[in-house]
């Protein structure tokens, strides 16, 4: 799948993933704890899940992650019958979640199940070392070559667990989706994003560009979909094949059946995906079509100010990209140019907002309802440790 995801950071993005709605929408939108400030953000309890709604169709829910910020803490076990996550996050953690499962998966076999499986193995501050002598990273950045170690070493735990699964009879009548919540940036865009190697505080394709992989021997075939999608769909899409309604109506993604069995899909067909990111003093939005992005700031929030960088604070209330042209987004464009399409862009996130709210919700973020108290010192280490708190 060509896919994008709806945030650029952690929490939002598992949000939306798991609800199939907009991060402005689900309490999570921003990123949950705010320089100094004590009150962070949660899950809006009263939305259903991903979990919420396997549950109530006789499917035992699971999830085995690696905690941080993917973690009761901020609501994301809703629905989960069982939620564990690392009691001491660590970015090598598959291999252990993966067993995790497997033994879970075996204990409750005959059972239709939902297994939520997370891992920080491919994450700051890339501390994985597993691969760092193979001779052909030797000229890359330490960095760069950890994060690729990351991937692969990834992709041969996942190769493991599915080997597992058809050993255990539960491969073929199982649907597997690979994704992730976000990018990451290495270095492209330092003089803009103001940070290196991260994620959070840009929409430039290293960083909201995802994986997305829809895997299900018994119905699919193997095909590349090269339309632009997002996270949002995913549930929408998992509901569509398994033939079971949302309790909650409306989701703001689309299914991507008809993509994905290549059925003729009518023009209305979403062609754009659509990106929120209220972080470090600004609360901006994103449409990133085939061939141009937009990026709009709707709101300057001086609560961040304290952890705002510089640059972003100069952030001009549009940017635009012809990413025909200029695929790496380096250029600026002349705005004048490019008025028609810039027009388009911001008509389709008035009708976005018409019918979901979302500039109006990433207008007054702090009307929404945050959990008093802050974090307790335990979470805070916890996120301290994958690279999120200083
Ligand atoms: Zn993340």
């Amino acid at each position: 799948m060509n896919a994008f995801t709806n945030a650029p950071s952690t929490p939002p993005a598992h949000a939306s993933l798991l609800t199939g709605l907009y991060p402005s929408k689900t309490g999570l939108f921003i990123f949950p704890e705010i320089g100094s400030h004590q009150d962070y953000y949660y899950l809006n309890q009263e939305i259903d899940t991903m979990a919420d709604i396997h549950s109530d169709n006789n499917y035992l829910s699971t999830a085995f992650t690696g905690g941080g910020w993917v973690s009761k803490a901020i609501g994301l076990n809703k629905g989960f019958y069982s939620f564990v996550e690392n009691e001491s996050p660590t970015t090598n953690d598959l291999l252990q979640n993966c067993t995790n499962a497997l033994d879970w998966i075996e204990k409750n076999r005959g059972f239709k199940f939902f297994l939520f499986l997370h891992t920080y193995e491919i994450h700051r501050p890339y501390n994985h070392h597993y691969f760092s002598e193979i001779k052909e990273y030797y000229k890359m950045p330490h960095t760069k070559a950890s994060y690729d170690s990351g991937i692969l070493y990834t992709d041969l735990v996942l190769d493991i667990f599915i080997k597992e699964l058809k050993r255990m009879k539960a491969y073929d009548n199982t649907i597997i989706i690979i994704t992730s919540d976000h990018g990451e940036t290495h270095d492209e865009h330092n003089n803009i994003s103001g940070y290196t190697y991260n994620h959070g505080g840009s929409f430039f394709d290293e960083e909201i560009k995802v994986p997305l992989i829809f895997h299900y021997p018994l119905k699919f075939k193997p095909k590349k979909v090269n339309k632009i999608v997002g996270l949002v769909d995913v549930l929408p899409t998992l509901l569509d094949i398994l033939k079971i309604n949302s309790r909650s109506g409306e989701l703001d993604g689309d299914s991507l059946l008809p993509l994905i069995n290549g059925e003729r899909i009518n023009s209305s067909f979403r062609d754009y995906v659509f990106v929120e990111s209220p972080a470090y003093g600004l609360s901006r939005c994103c449409i990133r079509t085939e061939n141009y992005k937009l990026i709009k700031v709707i709101k300057r929030i001086e609560i961040f100010e304290e952890d705002a960088n510089k640059s972003l604070s100069n952030h001009p209330s549009i940017l635009f990209y012809d990413l025909k042209l200029d695929p790496l987004e380096r250029k600026r464009v002349d705005l004048l140019r490019y008025k028609k399409e810039i027009e388009k862009l911001e008509n389709l996130i008035n009708l976005l907002n018409t019918k979901h709210n979302v500039i109006e919700l990433l207008k007054f973020p702090f009307k929404l309802k945050m959990k008093k108290g802050g974090l307790s010192d335990k979470e805070k280490e916890k996120l301290r440790s994958l690279g999120y708190l200083k």
